[in-house]
Order: C-alpha cells, then structure tokens, then sequence
C-alpha cells in the first residue's frame, strides 16, 4: 500500500509518498510560497537529484496537482499511475475535545474541522484547504486525518483545566489541548522499542525541541500532561514564543506600548522566546554561535530555553511518580550535544546522567545515559509522516 502523506501550512504543502510494504520513502517534497509570488515545489526522489519546479501557484489546489503531475512525471516520478496511491494521510493541527484519534475523513468529520477553526484559527484552515484540494483531485481516494492534539486527549481533567471560571471552559472550550502529539506519540513508542520494554510499564518524558517546543509526561503509553496548552504558545521559550509568562504582563505592555489584541498576539509569538531575549535570531544554532563568542544576551537565552526544560523534565517526574526514560527529539533535541548536556546537568538526584561521548551524537537514535544510570534518556529522530502513514493503513484496513 502506498501512503501519501500530507502536511499544510497557509503557504506551504509538505508531502512524502511511502510505501508501507517496508515503510520506504518512495519520494517527499515541499511546495513554498503558495498564493504569493515566486511559488517554487522542491520534489526529491529516493537517489535521484532534487527538482524545481518554478510557477504560479495561486492556491493549495493547484500546488497539490503539480505535486501528483511531479509523481508520475516519466523522468522524475515515483509511480506510474496516480491509481497507485491508495490513501492520503493528511496532518490536522486541532481535533478539539472531538478526536481522541485519527479518522476517516467524511464530510461529518470536514465539518467538525470547521467549527475547530476558532481553536486554530492559524492552522486548521490550511489543513482544510489540503483536504479540500484532495477531494477534488482525488475523489476515490479515501483520506484519514490525524491530529496534533488527539494524543493528548488522555490526560486526566487536573492536568488540562485551567484555573479560571468553569463556565469559560463550558462555553469556549479553554482549556489544555496539547500539540506534537505525533511526534511525542512516535518517539516514545520508538523508544520503548529500542529498550526492548512494554511502554506499558514505562514513566517517560519526551521532550520535542525545535523551533516550536513542547514535553509530554507519558505514562503506561499515554500523555497525561504536555506543556503547551489552549494554543502552542504555554510552555517552554520556544523560537519566537514567550511560553509561560505571568498573564498580567500581557495587559501591562498592552497599555505601556499601546499595543492592540494583533499587536499583542504578534508580540508573544514571534517576537520572544530566544529571539526576544537574544536579539539574535531564532534559530538555536546561530544563538550558540553568539554565545561562543561571549554575546551574553544570546548564553541567557539559551540558559532560560535550558532551564525551563529541565523544570519541566522534573515537574513531570513528580505528576508521574518517577521517571524511567527521557527522549530527546527535533531539530534542536537530535542535533544539539551541548544543549542535551546542560539540560540533564543537574539532575542527577533523580537518576538522570548523561555519557559525554555517546551524547555527542546527531540525528541518530542513541542511548545517551551512562550504562549505570537509572534513567535511560535517549536521542530519537521523530518520524510524524511515518506516523501519519501508519495509522492512514490501520484505519483502511
Ligand atoms: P524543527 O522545528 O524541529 O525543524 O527544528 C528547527 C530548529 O532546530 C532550528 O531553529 C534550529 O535552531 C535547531 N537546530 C537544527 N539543527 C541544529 C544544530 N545542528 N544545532 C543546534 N540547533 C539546531
């Protein structure tokens, strides 16, 4: 069975064709830049030289038909026949409190998307938008949606209430959703393969640290809490997102900077995190760079990134009463030696110790604990698309 996978942003369409047969990729792109000018698709197939394919893309429909022209094309495709894709697996930012889990999409399930839209006003629309210009060019094709927020969907209601008025939950929904569920989903099921161990009998802590960054507390296999929250913007400084703040800032600045809801809103998400302290960049790898060469404002970005991951890493010990095993992941979590060590440094009271020279490793799965320590804690690639098209075959089995 052949899965193609896909993942939209309000510009851009990311896609990966995988056969399930042996979970190979067959080919994986990226369409940027779409409705706006200079539209490009870069197409990459297993050992051949990437292509571009440079033309107006007015919207998601058109970019999605050059993806399937690009395929089948004779030289640079992967298939003969578009007939050879049996499903579509398509990436959905918010299912709300509605999906615990990934679904066979149908119009009933379009229109549940719908009214998610006030959660994820961002995200899901361009989600839509994909599943809409599937429909279209692939009528026959049946599409399953799986949801950054559906794994999170076991934690218990003490984790995702917030304290403010219940009625506000009754009547909006604020409360704790979660998001990377597939990710936090996939690495700590990687991980407990690579232990050779029931995740059933495992306390772990996966920590997703790229540009957006989130923990989850997973135990016996499912979340039971994560530090993102109502939207992605609680939790850890992330890129360009504050995380957790004192909420009366917010007003504060709104009346100091005379600063409207979009101001605001703008503000928080991309202009903080380790930019906002560094002033450098958002980019993790630039921020070390600084660093090295004595820039204190990029090390104090990087000491309170560090910091909250570790209060985090610990504050989840305690919701679980104990922790076996801790997962790095994502760009900077696969790639960033130093990082991983000044996260772990400090925790060794709980079992937690890190080998320097196994941790000197980058997008590979590694066990990067000392033989002796009690925690296992262990670098592992994440692999949404393969999840994507996991659960795609489950459901169309
Ligand atoms: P992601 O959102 O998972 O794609 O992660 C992107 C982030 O990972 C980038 O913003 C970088 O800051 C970080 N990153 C990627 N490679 C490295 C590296 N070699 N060293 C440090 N940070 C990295």
């Amino acid at each position: 069975m052949k899965v193609l996978v896909i993942n939209c942003g309000s510009s851009s369409l990311k896609y990966q064709l995988i056969d399930m047969t042996n979970e190979r990729v067959m080919a994986k792109g990226l369409v940027e830049r779409i409705g706006i000018e200079g539209s490009v698709l870069k197409h990459e197939i297993e050992g051949k030289d990437k292509v571009l394919i440079q033309q107006p893309m007015e919207n998601h429909k058109v970019a999605l038909s050059l993806v399937l022209d690009a395929l089948v094309d004779e030289k640079h495709g992967a298939i003969k026949d578009m007939s050879e894709i049996a499903a579509v697996g398509h990436r959905v930012v918010h299912g709300g409190e509605k999906f615990s889990g990934s679904v066979i999409i149908n119009d009933e399930v379009i229109k549940a998307l719908e009214e998610c839209i006030d959660l994820a006003p961002l995200h899901n629309p361009p989600n839509l938008m994909g599943i809409t210009a599937c429909k279209e060019l692939m009528p026959n094709v049946p599409m399953v949606g799986v949801f950054d927020t559906a794994f999170h969907q076991t934690m218990p209601k003490s984790s995702y209430i917030y304290p403010l008025p219940y009625e506000l939950y009754e009547k909006y929904g604020i409360r704790k959703y979660g998001f990377h569920g597939t990710s936090h989903r996939y690495v700590s099921q990687r991980a407990a393969e690579i232990l050779g161990r029931d995740i059933k009998n495992l306390k772990i802590v996966t920590c997703h640290l790229g540009n957006g960054a989130s923990l989850a507390a997973i135990n016996g296999g499912k979340s039971v809490d994560t530090s993102m929250g109502f939207t992605p913007l609680e939790g850890l400084a992330m890129g360009t997102r504050s995380g957790d703040i004192d909420p009366a800032i917010v007003t504060f600045i709104m009346e100091k900077e005379n600063l409207d809801i979009e101001g605001m809103n703008n503000l928080l998400n991309k202009k903080s995190g380790v930019l906002g302290i560094s002033g450098v960049s958002s980019d993790f790898r630039d921020i070390e760079a600084a660093a090295k060469e004595g820039n204190e404002r990029a090390q104090l970005a990087l000491d309170k990134f560090n910091i909250r991951v570790k209060k985090y890493i610990a504050a989840y010990a305690a919701v679980m009463g104990g922790v076996d095993v801790v997962v790095f992941t994502a760009g900077l979590g696969e790639n960033s030696p130093s990082n991983r060590e000044e996260i772990c440094k400090g925790l060794e009271f709980m079992g937690i110790q890190i080998d320097p020279a196994k941790n000197n490793v980058r997008g590979k799965e590694t066990i990067i604990s000392t033989d002796e320590a009690k925690v296992k804690v262990l670098v592992v690639p994440t692999n949404e698309e393969l999840m994507i098209a996991r659960d795609t075959q489950e459901l169309l089995k």
